[in-house]
């Protein structure tokens, strides 16, 4: 513990100089792109049902506990929300309310990992704290390389699969990269872990964690993956998607198809409770039953991945396809994301290295930012490629 809590997370060490140099030279003159904060405000439909909540009722039932699980009401428009968008059929009974992704991944791991030998598969490039959640709850993370787009690649999958595989964690709309895992892929490594768990005897999990399941630039779509394979916990939050990540509001979800279903329920519960969450905000809770139907403006996001990707691409830079979420992935023009992101400091240009992302040779630019940042930026990508050159 004393090892996480005195090294601080690469992206929050970039964004922590981000900060402070603006102090120094001014923020308009630093172009921090490290964090995967959103710049696009709450829709006003969230502020709206605040005041509504706060005007309308006490105090004392808007500040309340609610039942460990979450609030009835809220549990059940979620499924409500997710039958309708995906052709499912949760109920309230399968929807478990969290302090956002972070605490859906780390109840989720607690209740599934049983024993020190149980590995979860990270498909890179992955959110670097799936590490730590799942070290901290128990497990041994095992990653698995790509393909050369950044797409999950089912035979590397297939390949790091053990008896001691308990789960593997799905990010698509993914964090860095912005790419989506086809359908057709995701169907591929579902028949896997499939046949993989009935050769082992036990079930292989997927733990989908999508808090960028809104953020889509393309035609491409996003599986929901239960729908295809009941092995899946959702862990959702919307962070991301109505721009509250101080909030702390989520859920899991667990289809009832789930395999050990009825104890695994209860096992979020107890998860839950070990890890002292007690209940997901009482207030947020509301707030999103009311906002169920809400979607995201990604125009702003759109605009930055626009200004973006091309130019990019026309200056030589190899770039992930960023299909979704608000990352681009960028790689280094000799390999060495390290020094491509200290060339780029020079210019107050703030990108993450990918080494904590699993790839070295790529940086991450989150471009949740107004346009002219990104915009203003550019030319600092051209004189870094001219130095290559
Ligand atoms: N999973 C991914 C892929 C993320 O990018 C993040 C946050 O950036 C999280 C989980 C954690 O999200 P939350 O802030 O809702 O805990």
């Amino acid at each position: 513990m004393y090892g996480l809590g005195a090294a601080p997370s690469v992206i929050r060490e970039i964004a922590n100089y981000g900060w402070q140099r603006a102090a120094e030279v001014g923020a308009e003159n630093v172009y921090n792109f490290s964090i995967g904060d959103p710049s696009v405000p709450a829709p006003d439909a969230v502020k709206q049902a605040m005041l509504k909540i706060i005007n309308e009722q006490e105090p004392t039932g808007y500040h309340a506990y609610t039942p460990g699980p979450g609030a009835p009401d809220t549990r059940a428009a979620v499924a409500e929300n997710l039958n309708k968008r995906f052709g499912v059929d949760f109920t309230a009974d399968d929807i478990y309310m969290t302090c956002g992704a972070a605490a859906s991944l780390n109840i989720t791991l607690r209740a599934l990992i049983s024993d020190p030998k149980d590995e979860i598969i990270v498909v890179i490039p992955y959110f670097p704290e799936y590490k730590v959640f799942i070290e901290s709850q128990g497990g041994v993370p095992v990653f698995v390389q790509p393909d050369e787009h950044m797409n999950l690649d089912v035979e590397n999958l297939k390949a790091a699969i053990t008896p001691n595989t308990k789960a593997v964690i799905i990010n698509s709309p993914n964090n860095p990269a912005g790419v989506i895992y086809p359908e057709a892929l995701i169907e591929e490594a579902c028949k896997v872990l499939e046949e993989k768990g009935k050769e082992y005897g036990h079930p292989i999990y997927v733990i989908a964690d999508e808090p960028y399941r809104e953020l889509v630039f393309t035609e491409e779509k996003v599986s929901f993956i239960p729908a295809v394979y009941a092995n899946t916990v959702v862990c959702y939050s919307w962070s991301k998607s109505l721009s509250l990540p101080g909030e702390r509001i989520g859920y899991i979800a667990v289809p009832k198809g789930f395999d050990g279903y009825d104890e695994f329920i209860p096992a979020i519960n107890g998860a839950g409770r070990a890890l002292g969450y007690v209940n997901a905000p009482s207030l947020m809770q509301q707030v999103v039953r009311d906002c169920i139907d809400v979607m995201p403006d990604i125009k702003p996001y759109a605009e930055c991945r626009e200004a973006l990707y091309d130019s990019l691409v026309n200056m030589g830079y190899t770039v992930a396809k960023p299909s979704g979420a608000f990352y681009m992935y960028i790689k280094s023009p000799d390999g060495n994301s390290e020094d491509f992101a200290e060339r780029l400091k020079k210019y107050d240009v703030l990108v993450v290295p990918g080494t904590g992302f699993g790839t070295p040779e790529y940086v991450r630019l989150a471009y949740c930012c107004p346009v002219e940042r990104v915009k203003k930026a550019l030319p600092a990508f051209e004189k870094v490629m001219a130095e290559y050159k």
